[in-house]
């Protein structure tokens, strides 16, 4: 699939001097609530309703959805709004349905995207229909399989194409629930230019406080949208709870984001210059992550030579790291000075961490 215009024109028929944004909550529970939910939101920068019908849960036990019931409610949502709807299928079956009930936008989730299987079986279901799907990257960072599940829809000659960025899982806990792994989704941005992306702040924070900063990065990023999970009464809400925010609040946060427009010779510098910044920030941050496990490894060295009274400096292993190190950078196109200044303050950090734990 090389880059193709037509992937995004269903969203510039929105006709938006905004990014687009979908909202709603994790999931239908009630009538009530989705039709509620829909009345808060319609008169807002919000144009598509979302509600989850069939819920992934990670452990059995938990409330799975409601499902096709759920589907006549969205209609009723939007029959008395206008908002357009989207759901998560995850099988034909919710296909079936989900054009049963003139689901506007369909959406893959992150746990099928992860099934080539799934996928090709979505996307044979969806043939001969003009109906927009994005896709969620999978659990999972691996850039090939999300690239993979785009691929299999466009050879079904589904043509409106999106995709979702929610976050990968991680098995060390940091303070999103799936961490953002931003590079993946500018690489996928920098190969498809014009394919939609979208971010789920909520599914990467886990929690609402972190929704805003989220979406922040992603306008400067130039994302084209968010979707942001809404609930008149988040806390109780039957899943993902922690994660959802008012509709009020998701207005204000709306209000409150620096949106950028391409417009101007002079804006677009400053934009490209806010975009590249962005970036900058991503990986300054990806640096200090790394130095800070750098760290704990060299402690739990540190630990272990204390153990055995080993001394802290052994010149001939810094002697090997320095030399691999400096190969290493020429072939990434750094210089062996700058490499060679990095490494010594690097370690001398690291000495000073073994020599607190020595000392102990
Ligand atoms: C959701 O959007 O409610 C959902 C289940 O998302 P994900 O597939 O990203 O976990
Ligand atoms: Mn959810």
């Amino acid at each position: 699939m090389e880059n193709k215009k037509e992937l995004g024109d269903w969203l510039k028929k929105f006709n938006l001097d905004h990014p687009l944004v979908i909202a709603g909550p994790c999931s239908a529970e009630t009538e009530e609530q989705v039709v509620k939910i829909a009345h808060q939101l319609k008169d807002s920068d919000v144009s598509v309703l979302r509600a989850g019908i069939w819920k992934p849960r990670t452990r059995p036990g938990n409330f799975e959805g409601v499902g096709a019931l759920g589907l006549k409610w969205m209609q009723t949502a939007k029959e008395e709004t206008g908002m357009l709807t989207t759901t998560e299928v995850a099988n034909p079956n919710h296909v079936e349905l989900a054009l049963k009930h003139d689901v506007d936008i369909l959406w893959i989730g992150a746990r099928t995207t992860v099934s080539p299987f799934i996928v090709q079986e979505i996307a044979d279901a969806l043939k001969g229909t003009d109906k927009t799907v994005l896709v969620k990257n999978p659990v999972n960072p691996d850039l090939s399989l999300w690239l993979g599940a785009v691929e299999r829809l466009y050879t079904a000659d589904i043509k409106n194409l999106g995709v979702i960025h929610r976050g990968f899982s991680a098995y060390e806990k940091t303070k999103y629930r799936n961490n953002p792994e931003w590079q993946i989704a500018i690489d996928l941005q920098n190969k498809f230019p014009d394919l939609p992306l979208i971010l789920d702040p909520s599914h990467i924070a886990g929690r609402r406080d972190l929704i805003f900063d989220l979406s922040q990065t992603a306008l400067d990023l130039n994302y084209d949208g968010l979707m942001i999970e809404t609930h008149y009464d988040p806390d109780n809400a039957w899943s993902d709870a922690a994660q959802q925010i008012t509709p009020a609040t998701l207005i204000q946060i709306m209000k409150d984001l620096k949106i950028r427009k391409e417009v101007g010779e002079n804006e677009e510098f400053q934009n490209n210059l806010k975009n590249l910044r962005a970036k900058i920030d991503i990986a300054d941050h990806q640096l200090l992550e790394t130095l800070s496990k750098r760290m704990k490894i060299s402690d739990e060295i540190g630990k272990i030579k204390k153990n055995q009274n080993v001394a802290i400096l052994q010149t001939s292993r810094w002697n090997e790291i320095l030399g691999k190190m400096i190969l290493e950078g020429e072939q990434q196109g750094l210089s062996e000075e700058f490499v060679l200044k990095m490494f010594k303050a690097i370690h001398q950090e690291s000495i000073n961490h073994q020599k607190k734990i020595i000392s102990e």
